[in-house]
């Protein structure tokens, strides 16, 4: 094994095939230099039977050998799943006609050098074969560390705000007893601290849901289905309608389509942008937010615009990172969590989310949602 950076990869193997003895130990004597194993072959058959169970970073073959020859063997390669993509440079005395040639392009050979062999062009187009499969192994090997600390991580959220839940609940609950029960015990200050016990145990719940909302993004399977953006939108104005009556704010829309998506993700964006739109208000402003949607060949885009604080573009990054927030706590709760949920859901579904804003007129955030093709979209009235 040799090791790069903190990834391990496998020493290379090379795959040297001529039937002739004297030219494989010419062609060892000239990769000696190279860090790698070469393994011999003196046939066809011999080679495809190595192939199997060795993974190489290229094969040397010779073109004329007795049975089997080197194009033969090439064909037989390029059926195999295991060996359809080893990069083949063909070695021959004779065939320098164009026609040769012309058949090991057509097979997948990635060269073509004619014997005798000058060990040093042999070298250094061996290294450059060898260099790309290392630097292929290391790549696959990063992506499943990845993938595999990914996968982790989003375990470890998932279980320890799970687990987290009845205890933050248990909490609220208790303190608000506590508040009811014993009233005529507690002095100003008791009932103060209390408060801000139950305060924060509403707010711990909070990040809790938003934890667990955003470690479930990506863990359940990607599908795809009819989503009728409208329906969803009227479902989420039935949830504010409290707030939306109290505060005097609107929400309209014109004509949402229905879409190819996932219906959570639909879900869980329309939520939080109208959520945010509704929550970062300068106050003395009626809130308008303002849904709306356009189409072109590739993509739905959807708006949703709000007349708040808006946000200043040099927190372009800052607003989508994890528990980042720009604003102060006390005047605007929350966890900052939605909007990194919001982004990960949409690239997992191949799209894409921004915002355009200025400060104190207010923010439109945008989100793409990629037409899957073949499948016809229509807009609900
Ligand atoms: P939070 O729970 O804090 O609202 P988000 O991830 O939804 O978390 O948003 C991250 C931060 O981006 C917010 O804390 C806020 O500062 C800013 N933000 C989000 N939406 C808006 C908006 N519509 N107008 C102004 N600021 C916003």
């Amino acid at each position: 094994m040799e090791t790069f950076g903190d990834v391990a990869t496998e020493i290379p193997k090379i795959l040297v095939v001529d039937d002739r003895k004297e030219n494989l130990v010419a062609t060892r004597k000239a990769l000696k230099s190279i860090d790698a194993d070469i393994i011999e072959a003196e046939s066809g058959n011999e080679a495809l039977s190595l192939m199997l169970h060795h993974t190489f970073a290229c094969v040397l073959l010779d073109v004329q050998m007795p049975e089997m020859d080197g194009f033969e063997v090439a064909t037989l390669m390029r059926e195999q799943d295991q060996m359809k993509d080893i990069p083949i440079i063909f070695a021959t005395a004779i065939s320098k006609e164009e026609k040769y040639v012309d058949q090991a392009a057509e097979l997948g050979a990635v060269d073509y050098i004619f014997k005798p062999i000058n060990p040093n062009i042999l070298k250094s187009k061996v290294q450059v074969y060898v260099d790309l499969h290392v630097k292929q192994q290391q790549l696959n090997e990063l992506n499943n560390i990845l993938a595999r600390n990914n996968d982790e991580l989003e375990r470890f959220a998932y279980i320890c705000s799970h687990d987290l839940q009845e205890p933050a609940r248990m909490m609220g609950s208790f303190s608000e007893l506590l508040e009811k029960d014993y009233q005529s015990v507690l002095d100003d200050k008791g009932k103060n601290y209390l408060n801000f016990v139950r305060k924060n145990s509403v707010h711990m719940q909070s990040m809790i849901n938003d934890i667990l909302t955003f470690s479930r993004v990506g863990r359940e399977s990607i599908k795809c289905e009819d989503v009728d953006s409208n329906s969803v939108l009227n479902e989420i104005k039935e949830e504010f309608q409290k707030q939306l009556e109290e505060t005097k704010a609107t929400i309209t829309s014109n004509g949402l389509p229905v879409v190819q998506t996932s219906p959570t993700l639909m879900r869980v964006l329309l939520q939080n942008l109208i959520s945010n739109g509704l929550k970062y208000q300068k106050g003395n402003v009626q809130p308008a937010i303002t849904v709306s949607a356009t189409e072109d060949e590739r993509n739905w885009t959807f708006s949703v615009v709000d007349n708040g604080i808006g946000i200043d573009p040099e927190h372009k990054d800052k607003v989508f990172s994890m528990f980042q927030r720009i604003h102060r706590k006390d005047k605007y709760p929350g966890t900052g969590i939605g909007l990194s949920t919001c982004q990960k859901f949409v690239e997992l579904y191949g799209g894409n989310i921004w915002f355009e804003s200025e400060p104190e007129k207010g923010t439109t955030f945008l989100f793409t949602i990629p037409k899957l093709t073949g499948k016809e979209q229509h807009v609900a009235a």
